[in-house]
Order: structure tokens, then sequence, then C-alpha cells
């Protein structure tokens, strides 16, 4: 494979030679380097590229130039290459622009000059930059294929487990791919028995559950130790919190994740107001980073579900799906909320078939130049929408309220008027899904009455319920299923009638000692990625003290 290339461009040689020797001490041998004295020869040299098929890993481009600002070049080169980081470059009084620029040009960073040194000003800032263009770069094929049909619930599952785990592949649509009834017939596969996944050795899985496919694309299924300090349960903001601050503290902590780290947000496009991240990250990205920072300091994770809890004096038994158990003295309980999902005739039918939880990400680009709806206005309606805008010819936004003003972000709410695909319908509502094989049309009930709109793919965001119903009645819950903790245990000022130790539950505890919830999944929680990540953190507190106890 070609070496992706960082850009410099300045129309001060000396600098731009500054720039370029700097970036070739450190990257020179994993990337290009290639230079330009003006945007406009910048893009010429792109257009080239881009024509060459060659890969742009980075733009990194001076302020002030004459012809063209280097706002105006990285706004312009986001036509040619839209992953690539751009970096802008300022004098000190360009401060207030580059800031601007976030939003107007969408650049990813600016940088004050001087970088010196670039051991600490420069590299650091490009490195991270190049670990999520890395993340989401799909070099030349050479790896694993799923055959599937567009409209298949468990092709969807299948493209989902492995695009959340960051597992590149490429994927065949049956119905329009002649090459994959080939490769289909080559290897004597039925046709009728979809998904399947080709490996580069030639072997197949048909249908796989995600565990078979977690464990033949290299996840780890199986824990390597019997006994564990910690164990938590779901990989979410609050469960990578617990196990990077518990790795890091010593703690020999066990995570399990059915589908990938990250939780919701991994599922989110943009999350634009956490702490850290001016221009907005990526759910997939927060959730990867933390993930490789969680393993970095020993926390060992597994693909599996959590599906029972056993309590035996000290020892907790988190059961798993394929049977197993994992034991520890403490354990934490993370596993976030699940969507609601639509109780209308055809729902449950076509679910996966057009209907679709979440944000759905990978449907995206399989909805290209097409109309779609989002029902939902809460903000991660708004995201969605935003997200999916970028592909599709069209957006309907279906609101039971009267807009959007009492359940979204205003900075999304502005960014939801400027994109003229995105189309508002207030007060409406879907009553029936209509399609045999797929989704192929709604019924809505608008203030103009009940209408009929032709569509094939509708991401619904109507709320989300905790999914507790596994867990021993020893574990408390409110009416709705979210785990009661700390303080809440309390009824009229007393404590559960099982709760038997001389103490009061610390903070976060569950009615088991021992056992502590964090997150969503916490009756009264705040649902933000910052709280999740901040419960997960104070957890280990009083895992800590719990412990101390022994
Ligand atoms: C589309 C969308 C957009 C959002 N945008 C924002 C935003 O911009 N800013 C913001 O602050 N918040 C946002 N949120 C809210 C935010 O994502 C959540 O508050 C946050 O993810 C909660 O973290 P959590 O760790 O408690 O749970 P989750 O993120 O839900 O993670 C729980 C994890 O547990 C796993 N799990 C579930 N059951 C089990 C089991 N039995 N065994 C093992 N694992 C299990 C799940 O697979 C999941 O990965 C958004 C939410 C959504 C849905």
């Amino acid at each position: 494979m070609a070496r992706p290339i960082l850009l410099a461009v300045d129309d001060d040689l000396n600098v731009l030679e500054a720039v370029v020797q700097d970036l070739r001490r450190h990257y020179g041998s994993a990337y290009r380097i290639m230079r330009a004295a003006s945007g406009q020869a910048a893009l010429d040299t792109m257009a080239q590229l881009k024509t060459r098929q060659e890969p742009v890993a980075l733009l990194l481009s001076d302020q002030r130039m004459p012809g063209m600002t280097g706002v105006d070049f990285l706004e312009r080169a986001r036509e040619l290459y839209p992953e690539a980081r751009r970096v802008l470059l300022t004098a000190y009084a360009d401060t207030e622009a580059a800031i601007r620029a976030i939003n107007t040009a969408r650049i990813h960073y600016y940088l004050n000059k001087p970088w010196d040194p670039p051991e600490e000003k420069l590299y650091p800032v490009l490195t991270d930059l190049l670990e999520d263009w890395k993340a989401g770069y799909q070099p030349p094929f050479e790896g694993l294929r799923v055959i599937g049909h567009r409209w298949s619930l468990n092709d969807h599952k299948v493209r989902t487990f492995l695009s959340r785990n960051h597992v590149p592949y490429r994927w065949l649509d049956i119905a329009a791919s002649g090459d994959a009834l080939q490769l289909l017939k080559e290897r004597q596969l039925d046709p009728d028995s979809l998904p399947v996944v080709l490996f580069t050795d030639g072997s197949a899985l048909v249908d796989p559950e995600p565990e078979v496919l977690a464990l033949r694309v290299g996840l780890s299924t199986q824990a390597t130790q019997e006994f564990y300090d910690m164990v938590v349960v779901g990989a979410g903001p609050a469960g990578l919190a617990a196990a990077v601050y518990g790795a890091s503290e010593g703690l020999r902590t066990l995570v399990i994740e059915p589908e990938a780290p990250g939780g919701q947000a991994g599922s989110t496009s943009k999350i634009e107001n956490y702490l850290g991240f001016p221009a907005g990250i990526s759910g997939a990205d927060l959730g990867r980073r933390a993930h490789i920072q969680a393993a970095r300091l020993g926390a060992e994770f597994l693909t599996q579900r959590a599906t029972g809890l056993r309590i035996d004096g000290q020892y907790r038994f988190v059961q798993l799906a394929d049977g197993r158990e994992v034991s520890s003295h403490v354990v934490l309980l993370a596993p976030g909320v699940q969507y609601r999902m639509l109780e209308i005739p055809g729902a449950e039918r076509l679910a996966g078939r057009g209907i679709y939880y979440g944000a759905a990400l990978v449907e995206a680009v399989a909805c290209k130049d097409e109309e779609v709806f989002v029902v939902g206005g809460a903000n991660s309606a708004g995201q969605a929408a935003l997200h999916f805008a970028k592909f599709a010819s069209k957006v309907t936004m279906l609101v039971r309220g009267p807009g959007l003003a009492a359940t979204m972000s205003k900075y999304l709410i502005d960014e939801i008027e400027r994109t003229s695909n995105i189309v508002l319908e207030p007060k409406t509502r879907v009553l029936e899904a209509f399609g045999e094989e797929r989704l192929e049309s709604l019924l809505l009930n608008g203030p103009v009455g009940d209408y009929r709109v032709p569509t094939s793919s509708v991401f619904v965001f109507i709320g989300a319920a905790p999914g507790t119903a596994w867990l021993p009645s020893a574990i408390l819950r409110d009416e709705k299923g979210f785990l009661l903790a700390g303080p809440d245990l309390k009824s009229n000022g007393k404590l559960p009638e099982g709760w038997q130790e001389q103490r009061e539950p610390f903070l976060l505890e569950s009615s088991v000692p021992g056992v502590f919830v964090a997150g969503d999944v916490r009756h009264g929680s705040v649902k933000r990625v910052a709280s999740a990540v901040g419960e997960g953190s104070i957890a280990v507190q009083f895992a800590h003290q719990y412990l101390a106890g022994f």
C-alpha cells in the first residue's frame, strides 16, 4: 500500500522547510511528506493525488497566505479529501479566526506558531489526529467480506458488529453484486443462507452468532484468570472509565461487553459537548481511545454478554452467555439502556429491514440519495439527522412535540436549520409501517390528518429502557427497571431489609454489598457521556473502600 501523505502548506519557504523537516523526522517512515507553497498549488497537488487514488491523511496549512488563506484552503480541500485531518497553523493574533474555523471550515485543530519543541507542541496533536484518521481509513481492500441482504436484520447485525469493533470488511449486497453469487458458488455456499462472512484463508461463517464471529476475528471471549478484583459489565463510557481507573490503580479488572467498547456513545456520529474535544469527537473514536487506554493500563476485555449474577459470601459470580462464569469481589454494573421499540403494527416484522433503532451508522452509505425518516426530537435524533443528511437526499424528522426547542440542544437545532436537506415535521407520529420483505412506507398522523409516505429507512430515537431483567431480585430497582444505589436505596429513611452490613451503602453501591452501579442504568442518572464517565470513575474509589474491608 502507498504510504499515506502529510501535506504541509506555507508561502514562507523557510517556515515550510522547517515544518517539513519536523514532519519528516517523526513521521517519515510511515507517511510521505509533501509540500506546497500556496493554497492553490496544494489543491492542484491534491487533485492529482486523488486521480491516482493516493491517500492523504493530514493537511497542515498556514493561515496567512496571499491569494488564499489557510482557512479557505482547508475548506476547499475538504471537497477533495473529506476524511483528511485539517490543521491550521496560526500566529497568536489569529486565534479567534482559528476557533471560528472549527465550525466554518470544520478544521480539526489549530496550532499556534512557533511549535517548538515539536515533541511537546506538534507531535502529540498530530499523532492523535492521525490515529483518528487511520481508524476510519479503508485501505485498498484485501480482507474480510460479508455477503448478505440489505434488508436482513442478521446482515445488519453482522455489519454493525464488525464496524463497531473496527474490523475492516467489504459488504456485498447479494441483490446488487454479481461477484457475491460467484463467490458463494466457488465455495459451494447456499445463497439462501445469508449473511456469510468470507475470510482471506478461504473459510466462511454462515449467519454467525456475535461470540463466534468475535472469536474468529481475534477478539477475546474467554477470561484468562479465574478471579478478578473487579468485573465491569458493559463497556460504555461508565464501564470504560471504571476500567481505566480500576486498572491504573492496580485492580485486576475484567470488562464484559457483547458489542464493542463505546456503548451508546459508540453509535453517535458526533459528540460536541464532551469536555476537551473542541471540534467534537465521534462516539466510535471516543470508545476506541478509551478501550486502548484501559487495555494499555492492564484491563482485560471479553466479547460476551452477562446473563446472570450470583452471590456467594464475599464472592460475586457473573454468568456469561456461553455458560461460563467469572468471579470477583467487586462487580460494577454499567449496562446502560436499550432503545425503546416503536409499538405500531409492522414495526416488529420490519426491524432491521428498514426500521432501525439508534443511529445505525452502517446503514448511512446504503441510504445514499434516498429519502429517510428520523423519529424523535432529542439530541440523539438531531445528531443522527445531521449524519444521514450527508448521504440521503432528504431527511425528515418526525417529532411529537411542536418543535425541537424543549428537547434538543441549541447547537444542534442551529446546525439542523443550516442543513437544507433536513425537514422538520412537528406534531407528527408514526401509526403503522408497511412492507413485505422490507419497509416500503409509513402511515403518519400530523396536523393535516393521516397520510402515507414512501420510504425504505426510518431511524427511531424514542427513548430507552434499562436492560436489567437478567439481574437477580436482590439487586433492587425502580418501577422502570433502573437500578437503585446509595441514598436511593432508602425508603422512608430506612435501608432495605436485605441489607446486612453495619454501615450505610456507599454512594453508587447497589442493594448487594460490593455490587456497584454507574451510568445511564442508575435510577436518577443524568444521561450524558460526561456523567457516565464521572460515575464510572467515582465507583472505583468506593470499590477500593469496599475491598479495604476484607
Ligand atoms: C444516538 C445518541 C447520541 C448521544 N449523544 C450524546 C452527546 O452528544 N453527548 C452526551 O453527553 N451524551 C450523548 N448521548 C448519551 C450518552 O451516549 C449516554 O449517556 C452514555 O453512553 C451512557 O453511558 P453508559 O456507559 O452508562 O451506557 P451505554 O453507553 O449504554 O453503554 C452500556 C454498554 O453495556 C453493554 N451491555 C448492555 N447489557 C449488557 C450485558 N448484559 N452484558 C454486558 N454488557 C452489556 C452495552 O452493549 C453497551 O455497550 C447520546 C446517546 C445516544 C443514543
